[in-house]
């Protein structure tokens, strides 16, 4: 075991919710460099983890040897000799988040990224990992166990395991005949759905079906379920998956499909991004951001089909699905940065924009996620007009690029699209680059359905406030709004409407009600001023329904459609 890395986490002091890591092995160089990631693979903006990392030093036998630091998250020092080397450092894990480190009396949930080191000449090796916990807790680690330590064939696949610890209990279920493993973390109050485990695992073999494959983590496959009072968000592993999900939205009445499709959506991934990924990810570069437009592909198309894996399982209906899309698009269209920014420029801008966005980004950005989901809807439709449909494209990209974990690109998709339909690939060309460009209406009405603005009962003025101490403060006045043309901006103080003291942020759609023209008392920079608002006809939500006058032709094409596969 020369050439392996050894590290050891020590999570035994909870309270202090600092964990410390050494990290040991034999360096083949007299000079050293170590560096922590500076993002989660997987959430794609800097995070700096390192400005939770305190106390480091580098010890050489007896003696400390001296680090120098190269970069806000990397180190470099010289050897005098080739022996044995550890670093020492403690964590600080208070962020409780599926791409960070947290540890408390109750529980730990560390995401790895944040809490080792790439050392240089190194990243290929094994790495060794042993955990020390609190007497009554117990490790978990999707990683392949051999007596007290797991083992991870390289960095990658370390930074790719989550740890969690506690005092739980693991279930075990079955997918397409392989194990797989679920860890349940707290609980909402009524306790977890009885079906639960049947569920997953009706919705994780509906996937296998979408991508017609076994599970491609084969026997091992960790699902973690952190069940809070708020809070929502999954990350994906190669081997497993790490979820939050909030009781709050469980006690909905569609609660329970949206939990079942976060599995769905998490699961897809071990395909679509962990081992299908985009060529910029092979491999990762922790020490910094890299760009790339296919993130609509990884993320949207996962989106898309999320939609659908509980409708495949058995566990929802055409119904429902037609709730989940219209939801989606009507997100899309409700939100006038995608007449700003194209698909592909989303993708690229993550680390700057969507992991950063404020209630003004909506003007001028919009979500790969909610976008890129919209597009592989019209993607699916075209394809089935000829005879195909985008999980077969996917599957096809799945046999070409993933099973043998070569990067994709955008040639490699119009590539597989041209095959069925020059013209198509064309179009796809424009939905990545042009904003606004997607025709969802004559893709919707070729299915013999409808997408209809939903009126707003109130009426539409633009503003999104805040609350803060007694004080409405204007937080996004949106584009082309009456709030605009009213010339009110981020940051305005909303003090009265129509002479009428505005203390509450319900009582504003109760002002307008009814009103042609308002006039509106706000201060600014601490001078108090009035504007004119001209409030307007509001949308509340777009609606995907069935269209009454379809065409013979329409149905054949929803039909088929709807069988995803
Ligand atoms: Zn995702």
């Amino acid at each position: 075991m020369d050439n392996t890395v050894q590290i050891h986490l020590d999570l035994r002091e909870p309270a202090s919710q600092t964990f410390w890591v050494k990290q040991s092995w034999k360096p083949c160089s007299h000079r050293l460099s170590i560096q922590l990631p500076v993002w989660t693979p997987g959430s794609y903006t800097v995070r700096d983890h390192v400005q939770h990392l305190h106390s480091l030093e580098l010890h050489s036998g007896e003696s400390q040897v001296p680090l120098r630091r190269s970069g806000p998250s990397s180190w470099r020092a010289d050897l005098s000799e080739l022996t044995t080397v550890e670093v020492r450092y403690a964590v600080e894990a208070r962020d409780l988040t599926v791409r960070t480190c947290f540890l408390d009396p109750t529980f730990a949930s560390l995401c790895l990224a944040g809490a080792v080191m790439e050392v240089e000449g190194c990243r290929w090796q094994t790495h060794q990992l042993e955990i020390s916990v609190p007497d009554t807790w117990e490790a978990f680690v999707p990683l392949q166990r051999n007596n007290h330590f797991w083992i991870a064939d390289d960095f990658d696949a370390l930074v790719d395991s989550p740890v969690h610890a506690g005092p739980f209990k693991i279930e075990q279920f079955l997918v397409k005949g392989y194990t797989h493993e679920l860890l349940l973390i707290g609980s909402p109050p009524s306790g977890w759905p009885k079906n639960l485990l049947s569920d997953i695992s009706a919705v994780c073999e509906a996937t296998c079906r979408l991508m017609d494959s076994p599970p491609a983590a084969g026997d091992r496959y960790q699902l973690v379920l952190q069940m809070r009072a708020e809070g929502y968000g999954g990350l994906e592993h190669d081997h497993g998956a790490v979820l939050q999900f909030n009781w709050h939205t469980l006690a909905q009445p569609d609660g329970y499909r949206k939990l079942l499709q976060l599995v769905g959506h998490e699961y897809l991934h071990q395909w679509n991004v962990r081992r299908l990924r985009p060529q910029e990810y092979r491999p990762y570069d922790y020490s910094q951001a890299i760009v790339s437009e296919s993130l609509w592909f990884a993320e949207g198309i996962t989106s898309y089909f999320d939609l659908v894996t509980t409708m495949i399982a058995g566990c929802s209906d055409r119904k429902s699905f037609l709730v989940d899309l219209s939801e989606e698009l009507s997100r899309v269209l409700m939100t006038p940065g995608r007449e700003v920014q194209s698909l592909a420029c989303s993708s690229e801008e993550a680390w700057v924009k969507l992991y950063k966005a404020s209630p003004p980004s909506r003007d001028s950005q919009v979500s790969y996620y909610g976008l890129g989901a919209a597009t592989a809807f019209c993607l699916d439709v075209r394809l089935r007009q000829k005879q195909t449909s985008l999980a077969r494209l996917v599957r096809k990209l799945w046999q070409t690029h993933g099973v043998c974990r070569r990067g994709y690109n955008r040639e490699d998709v119009l590539a597989l699209v041209r095959e069925h339909d020059q013209s198509l690939a064309e179009d796809l060309i424009s939905w990545l680059d042009q904003p606004a460009s997607l025709p969802l209406q004559s893709i919707v009405s070729s299915l013999g359905l409808r997408l209809e603005a939903v009126a707003s009962k109130d009426p539409y003025h633009g503003l999104t406030l805040k609350e803060d101490s007694g004080q409405m403060l204007v937080r996004r006045v949106a584009a082309k709004s009456p709030a605009l043309k009213a010339n009110l901006v981020v940051g305005d103080e909303l003090i009265a409407i129509s002479g009428r003291r505005l203390r509450r942020l319900n009582d504003l759609p109760l002002l307008l009600r009814g009103q042609s023209s308002v006039a509106i008392t706000y201060s600014r920079h601490g001078h108090l001023a009035e504007t004119l608002l001209n409030p307007d006809e509001g949308v509340d939500r777009w609606q995907l329904d069935w269209d009454p006058r379809a065409t013979t032709k329409q149905m054949a094409l929803r039909d088929r459609w709807f069988q995803i596969l």
